[in-house]
């Protein structure tokens, strides 16, 4: 089907989601779940998930003619919104050249250079396809260039479907991770550690431990995959001090903050300094303008381990694509002060009016920030600090809330545990219809408490 096809719908009138439904039947024939991202499936909240005819601007069209202000952001991406006037030119303008020809193009030299000027600690990038990638291969370049197994990460921080890195096992004590899912064997969980988030102690314990077969520790930049819970004060020095002590790596994941939360991301945001800078950082999300285009880089010296300069392999055949670049490079290159600006205002008013909301209905909750990433806790806890925290939520609270503001046309991620995201394109009209849809959703948030 070509994107100017009109998906078949049997709208039945009486259901808002109907061509989706049809459509989700459909998917789930021929695509495991129905989806090809498991949380598309909206297993966590329940229902129907939205297939998507087209986007503009902050808004997401259903199949079903809906119309819905988005606050995924295709998880992040879409900073500029939809469909932006700059990004589009850009991406027709490269594919009437040609769309992947496994050759060097000037454009990879300019989004490298692009990155490389933005974010200090970076002197060296190599383009990759995906943020899964991008980590993949930073703490395989870890492992080469240090010469030993360990990598260390943190309970509820996701890197994407590495399999070393898809272990999250207990909190407390360091544990050798269990894998969380079939598939990855215990050998490649093996030499993995998984420590609590924001908790000195046990970073302490685990360089004390097992100090010197550490490679790297990779832990996202301010973590967005739990909800958002940021590094707390002092965390980001210790990490920095403790690996450099040890002869470890610090890899830094902002595929999530990465020019998102600032024009150089965490490292940026967090403002600490070249002192603090880790040796690798991996990118993803807005630095491909909604295109497959990611990347890890940082010290040179560490970067010219890899292949063809050095002996760690790295590879693949999109990687630094035509188009993706050239979506990246007008994304990025359109990431002008006014646009953090506007996105910083956007989602403060929105964090704001969800929670004067949430309080006036009554829900108890905590709402983090890291930059203009924010993300809002059904939860009775004071503070959220790490992945146990985080977990203590009132998942039919959310479930309540979630639908709610999708009846009245507001898409928020599927699951509690996920960031909000706001583009600098989020208008009045789309603010105020957030706004406007809050009040209810909270109202359906104190009623759906404890129903799950
Ligand atoms: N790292 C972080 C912090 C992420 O948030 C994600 C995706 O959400 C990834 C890595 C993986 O990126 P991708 O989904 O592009 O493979």
């Amino acid at each position: 089907m070509t994107a100017s096809t009109p998906a078949p719908t049997t709208s039945s009138g009486s259901d808002p989601a109907a061509g989706s439904a049809v459509l989700f039947e459909r998917a789930a024939a021929v695509i495991p779940g129905g989806v090809n991202s498991p949380v598309r499936a909206f297993r966590a909240v329940g229902g129907t998930p939205r297939f998507v005819a087209s986007a503009q601007g902050p808004w997401l069209t259903d199949v079903d003619g809906r119309r819905y202000v988005d606050l995924l952001c295709s998880w992040g991406p879409m900073i500029l919104g939809h469909a932006h006037p700059d990004v589009l030119a850009a991406v027709q303008a490269a594919v009437l050249d040609g769309f992947s020809y496994g050759t060097p193009t000037e454009r990879e030299v300019l989004l490298a250079e692009e990155i490389v000027s933005r974010v200090e600690p970076v002197e060296q990038v190599r383009l990759v396809s995906s943020g899964t990638e991008a980590t993949m291969s930073a703490i395989r370049l870890a492992r080469g260039f240090t010469g030993r197994p360990v990598v260390v990460k943190f309970a509820g921080h996701y890197h994407g479907h590495v399999d070393a890195l898809l272990a999250s096992a207990g909190s407390g004590l360091a544990t050798f991770a269990l894998p969380d899912t079939p598939g990855v064997t215990g050998a490649a969980a093996a030499d993995t550690l998984v420590i609590p988030y924001n908790d000195p102690e046990a970073l302490e314990g685990v360089f004390r431990e097992h100090g010197d077969r550490i490679a790297c520790v990779i832990t996202e930049a301010a973590a967005g995959n739990m909800g958002v819970v940021r590094p707390q004060p002092g965390f980001t020095a210790l990490l920095r001090r403790l690996t450099r002590e040890h002869g470890a790596l610090l890899v830094s994941d902002e595929v999530m903050t990465g020019f998102r939360v600032s024009a150089a991301g965490w490292y940026g945001y967090e403002g600490l300094g070249l002192e603090h800078a880790p040796d690798l950082l991996t990118f993803g999300k807005v630095m491909g303008g909604g295109f497959p285009a990611a990347a890890f880089g940082g010290r040179a010296d560490v970067m010219a381990h890899l292949a063809p300069a050095g002996p760690v392999y790295q590879a693949g055949t999109l990687s630094g694509n035509p188009i993706a670049t050239a979506a990246g490079l007008a994304t990025l290159r359109g990431t002008t002060p006014e646009v953090y600006a506007a996105v910083d205002a956007n989602a403060a008013t929105v964090r704001d009016a969800a929670s004067a909301a949430l309080s006036e209905a009554g829900v108890p909750h905590v709402v983090n920030t890291a930059g203009s990433m924010f993300s809002v806790f059904f939860t009775e806890l004071d503070a959220v600090r790490n992945y146990d925290e985080a977990r203590q939520q009132d998942l039919g609270a959310f479930r309540a809330f979630f639908h709610t503001m999708l009846d009245a046309g507001v898409h928020l991620p599927p699951s509690a545990f996920e960031a909000w995201f706001l583009s600098a394109s989020h208008d009045e009209d789309a603010i105020g219809r957030i706004l406007d849809a809050l009040p209810g959703a909270a109202r359906a948030a104190a009623q759906g408490r404890g129903s799950l």
